[in-house]
């Protein structure tokens, strides 16, 4: 057996190592073990890699491989659970480039070949990794930034933004032509490479920080797109089957998140380009605060209560007073579920990673779909941390910037505690006419403190 087809058996035996890790990745109970599969599934594939005859010098990937596991290994010890989100967008964004600088590389090592429809094809491949590659790297650091508070999460929006958009594609596709027609003048490589990366960075400024979940998504689509259009252009099989498998993955979140936001693919991507959004009514009513104690009274009566977790959980830690919490109010006769909104703190799967780290038990987890046509049979919905996700203005006002997006209606159930420091917007910006409702009373003070606060009261 020649060692050519022992590297595709041992690709063949990757690939399916990556399709069965990401089903398992589909359930949290497995996803550890999904996370485990495909990592060895990396290992096989790039193990089988490095015996390509191809390769001339091995110092130099041990050398790399060295640097980024030494790297990887201490940025996964000491990430931060809240961190994450812009964790994997930093990753979105070195997936594309690399695959920017394979092509630039393989650009570079193109000698003088006669023209022909190969030559061409592998030229557009090449061009189109550059563009989605450098696209997918800039627009991820925007990403990181807006996420990690490092740039403003507004939309920056100037005028003039969409006729630049037109120009700047129209650039593109010009350079592009003139790429694959004179291959060896250098020129074009790096005006394919500036227009690349200028497009990922504005295209992402231009949209403001509520919608960010929709581009991470979007953005790791796009790494995985760039890493197929890398692997036909040097002709790698594994190569083209992960990134198809990350594109197409990316995708379905993307369907995913668009859908619990409530908006279309386009109108997230062009929402800089169109008129700005009124801030809709001002939002009249009172705030009633209550006290740990007091709310301690009426969660001992409660026989139903709906906990709906957000970001502010994550920040404060709070995951397992939570689950504390639950065993005290269980305890009290009381049954307990958890409502988690598919964009809930600041990436896909936050709430869920976080109950899962206090052994919440999975089959207490509901969507926002299962619980909202039973909301008013909750005696107590706790809101901890979360704000955007249970903010009626998305039903209610009409001109809010938040208006269709699908909510947890916790203002249907009899009464509502809000668990958070301060009655400040959520990440979207948008006031919470929630805090103003009847039925709504505001515990405020650090998630964490306040529970372990309940906690104590129980006790006692
Ligand atoms: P929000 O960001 O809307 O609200 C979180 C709230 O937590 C804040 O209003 C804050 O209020 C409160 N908070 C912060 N720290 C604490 C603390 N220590 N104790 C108590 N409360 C605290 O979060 P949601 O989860 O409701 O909504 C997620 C938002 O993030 C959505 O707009 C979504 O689109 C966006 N997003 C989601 C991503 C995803 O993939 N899930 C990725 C990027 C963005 P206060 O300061 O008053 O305490």
């Amino acid at each position: 057996m020649t060692i050519e087809i022992i590297i595709n058996l041992t690709y063949v035996v990757a690939a399916g190592l990556f399709i069965f890790g990401l089903k398992l990745l589909s359930h949290p109970a497995s996803a550890r073990k999904g996370n485990f599969i495909s990592a060895i599934g990396m290992l096989i594939a790039v193990v089988a890699t490095l015996l390509d005859h191809q390769i001339i010098t091995y110092q130099y990937i041990f050398a790399g491989m060295l640097i980024g596991a030494c790297y990887g290994g201490w940025k996964a010890r000491s990430v931060q659970m809240t961190q994450m989100p812009e964790m994997v967008s930093l990753f979105n964004g070195f997936g594309g480039a690399a695959s920017l600088l394979l092509a630039w590389s393989t650009v570079l090592s193109i000698g003088v070949e006669p023209p022909g429809s190969s030559h061409h094809t592998l030229l557009v491949t090449l061009l189109i990794t550059l563009l989605i590659g450098g696209i997918t790297f800039s627009g991820s650091v925007v990403a990181w930034g807006k996420l990690s508070g490092k740039m403003s999460s507004k939309a920056f929006i100037f005028k003039g933004l969409r006729e630049l958009s037109i120009l700047h594609l129209v650039g593109m596709v010009i350079a592009g032509i003139f790429f694959i027609s004179e291959p060896l003048n250098g020129l074009w490589l790096y005006v394919i490479i500036i227009l690349g990366l200028s497009f990922g960075l504005w295209a992402t400024i231009s949209i403001g920080g509520a919608d960010m979940p929709v581009v991470i998504a979007l953005l790791n689509s796009y790494s995985g797109i760039a890493a197929t259009a890398a692997g036909l252009a040097i002709g790698n099989t594994i190569l083209i089957v992960t990134g198809l498998l990350v594109g197409a993955s990316g995708l379905i979140l993307t369907n995913i998140m668009c859908k619990a936001m409530n908006r279309s693919l386009m109108n997230v991507l062009l929402s800089g380009f169109s008129k700005p959004i009124e801030q809709g009514e001002v939002i009249k009513g009172e705030v009633k605060i209550l006290s740990p104690q007091d709310a301690f009274y009426v969660l001992e009566a409660a026989q139903a209560v709906l906990v709906i977790p957000g970001y502010g959980m994550a920040v404060a830690q709070a995951q397992h007073a939570v689950r504390e919490l639950q065993t005290l109010l269980e305890d009290n006769g009381c049954s307990v579920d958890y409502a988690i909104h598919a964009v809930a703190g600041r990436m896909p799967g936050h709430m869920n990673v976080l109950l899962a780290e206090a052994d919440v038990p999975y089959d207490q987890l509901y969507e926002m779909d299962d619980v909202n046509p039973r909301m008013e049979n909750y005696d107590v919905v706790i809101v901890i941390g979360a704000n955007d996700v249970v903010n009626p203005a998305a039903k209610e006002m009409k001109g809010s910037p938040i208006y269709g997006m699908p909510v947890i209606e916790a203002y249907r159930a009899k009464s509502v505690f809000v668990l958070k420091r301060s009655i400040n917007a959520g990440f979207a910006g948008v006031d919470n006419p929630l805090f103003f409702k009847d039925n709504t009373r505001m515990v405020l003070g650090d998630a964490k403190e306040t529970i372990n606060s309940l906690i104590k009261e129980f006790s006692d």
